[in-house]
């Protein structure tokens, strides 16, 4: 069966990087939420969040395993990579990024930039994952949007592109004005939903002055922004909205938005953000292998032979699950796959996608998305899994090339 591919085109395989304590968990709960993925708000300090279902990682409080789930989000299924924020799971950090096409990077609105960020980021740079950046804890005493940025363009990138103004401070933070779109969002409710309106007068002022400076930033990095500014002095919102697109993902520029996790504040925003600007597998380059010295390069095709990295393996109540990146060909449950490290072929007993709080058995998986396969023995994590018929080994050549530039 032929499958479609601009169902590719709505497929965004995503990580979230942060410091510890940033709240990377806290968003992806949100995310889960908004989502409908999952009904009831888990709380980190409750020990109830779904994303982090070890026992022993609720009780310790940090992300220590790299769980993938799966939500849907304006007609977009969104892979949920969770990588873990500490230091000491590099490596694990590091695999998980081999998998990822884009990322947000949580920071914490009034530390800014910290160290973990930066490592994260560099490794994230090192792997060419796109990002756009989440500037969370707005609520906190001490928070300061403006200053956070500037930490990120201090230590991390040269063109933050701040898309957001937050309407009131700290304890009185309760929405912001989209610059893209120059509309207020508000939120008033707990749930999440924001209630659109127009730019608030007494923001008026310094709304257009800050979409200026974004229109001025955007002109300097893309040309054909920059065409357009200079013939009409403006950008469009539709070019703006291109150009930051393009500048996120050949990494020419971070968009920058702003909200509080914990309050559900800024989450729909970023899931558009997500969705607008950051790639899907058919816009990433293609994945490099190695076969008996000759190099291999398998796009997003699931009519070409099959190809997946393994990254995370579970051994839960539910049996062993390989969670696999696909990056060509179509899987079948009962298919078997070779693994060249191993010399080994496998069957694929069952395929799932990983849900919060359960598993959807799948009758097959394509390239590029991110599922379990039950029933494989001695895959481990970093294992490239492929037809026989065609093999290559992924891991040790999968070393991203910069995206194509901005034509
Ligand atoms: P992680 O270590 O990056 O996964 O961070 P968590 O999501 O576990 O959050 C760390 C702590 O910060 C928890 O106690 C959260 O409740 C809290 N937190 C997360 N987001 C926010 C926020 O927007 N505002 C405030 N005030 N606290 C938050």
């Amino acid at each position: 069966m032929r499958t479609n591919l601009s169902n590719l085109a709505a497929v965004r395989n995503l990580g979230i990087l942060a410091h510890v304590d940033a709240g990377k968990t806290t968003v992806t709960e949100r995310f889960l939420y908004a989502t409908g993925t999952t009904h009831k708000r888990g709380e980190v300090h409750d020990g109830t969040t779904v994303t982090d279902f070890d026992p022993q990682e609720r009780d310790r409080g940090i992300t220590i395993f790299a769980a993938a789930v799966s939500c849907g989000w304006d007609g977009h299924r969104i892979n949920l990579i969770d990588t873990p924020g500490h230091v000491d799971f590099a490596d694990e950090v590091e695999r998980s990024l081999r998998v990822l096409d884009g990322a947000i990077a949580v920071f914490d609105a009034v530390a800014g930039v910290e160290p973990q960020s930066e490592s994260v980021w560099r490794q994230a740079d090192r792997h060419g994952v796109p990002r756009i950046a989440f500037v969370n804890k707005l609520d906190r005493a001490g928070a300061d949007l403006d200053r956070a940025v500037d930490s990120i363009r201090e230590r991390l990138h040269p063109a933050p592109l701040v898309v957001q103004l937050p309407i009131g401070a700290e304890d009185g933070f309760t929405g912001v004005v989209d610059l893209v779109r120059m509309r207020s969002l508000v939120w008033d409710g707990g749930d999440g939903t924001a209630v659109e309106g127009p730019v608030p007068e007494e923001l008026a002022v310094e709304a257009r002055r800050r979409r200026r400076v974004l229109e001025e930033a955007v002109a300097e990095l893309h040309p054909a922004a920059l065409e357009e500014f200079c013939a009409r002095s403006v950008l469009s919102e539709p070019t703006l909205v291109a150009a930051l697109r393009d500048l996120t993902r050949t990494g020419d520029g971070v968009v920058v938005l702003c909200g509080s996790a914990y309050r559900n504040r800024g989450i729909e925003p970023l899931l558009d953000a997500v969705v607008a600007y950051l790639p899907s597998p058919l816009d990433v380059p293609a994945v490099r292998g190695v076969h008996e010295d000759t190099e291999q390069r398998r796009a997003a095709d699931p009519e070409a032979p099959f190809a997946a990295l393994a990254f995370k393996v579970n051994a839960g109540s539910t049996g062993r699950l390989t969670c696999v990146r696909v990056y060509s060909g179509t899987i079948e449950k009962g298919d078997t796959v070779w693994d060249p490290g191993t010399g080994r072929t496998e069957r694929v007993a069952r395929i799932l996608r990983l849900m919060a709080d359960r598993h959807v058995q799948l009758d097959r998986a394509v390239a590029g998305d991110i599922v379990a396969l039950a029933g494989l023995k001695s895959a481990r994590a970093g294992s490239t899994l492929c037809d026989a018929g065609a093999p290559l080994l992924l891991e040790p050549a999968v070393v991203a090339e910069p995206v194509v530039s901005v034509a």
